[in-house]
């Protein structure tokens, strides 16, 4: 079985030009998502890990459960004005506008070890503005793990010094 071909292209989604990975039917079957979820754990080895950063909001599915399986906490980074609490924020540029994302100003706490996880990493702008969130509050991020990279755009320009990893590369 191959994790691969449970991912679907969707074309101009959201947007004209955009091919969306759609993660859904992976998601939905249940060898597939058991299988994707031990093949993420894999890219940590035996590293410690405090805390997992599930990003808003298709990293939450794999997040959660690989903080169970890391003996880790789940923290939320979010869209702006979701987290109750007191929150810090970041500001990142996207290719028309800007985007903002939120975390519990409390979420991490200093010497924090912390994964970073999203289903897609595509410009690295979104995991670059997470990565800055978690050091802001004094955490280390001791890796980034995406379902998928779109390595064609070049998103580890922006993460350097950082170890990316992904279950499958297009
Ligand atoms: P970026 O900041 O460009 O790396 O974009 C990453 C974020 O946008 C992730 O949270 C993804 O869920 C989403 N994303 C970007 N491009 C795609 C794509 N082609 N298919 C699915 N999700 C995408």
């Amino acid at each position: 079985m191959k994790l691969i071909d449970h991912i679907r292209d969707i074309k101009d989604f959201p947007t004209p030009g955009i091919l969306f990975k759609d993660i859904t039917p992976l998601l939905g079957n249940k060898t597939a998502f058991a299988k994707a979820a031990q093949e993420l754990l894999e890219l940590i080895g035996d590293q410690q890990i405090d805390k997992v950063v599930g990003v808003e909001s298709r990293g939450f599915f794999f997040g959660g459960v690989l903080a169970e399986k890391l003996n880790a906490g789940f923290v939320p980074v979010r869209k702006p004005g979701k987290l109750p609490h007191t929150t810090v924020s970041q500001t990142y540029a996207l290719e028309y506008g800007t985007d903002t994302l939120e975390i519990h100003k409390d979420a991490i706490q200093p010497g924090d070890k912390v994964l970073v996880h999203d289903d897609v990493l595509a410009t690295g702008g979104t995991a670059q503005a997470v990565v800055k969130l978690i050091e802001a509050l004094g955490g280390e991020v001791v890796q980034c793990n995406f379902l998928i990279e779109l390595s064609f755009l070049s998103g580890k320009e922006k993460l350097q010094g950082q170890d990316i990893k992904a279950v499958i590369t297009y």
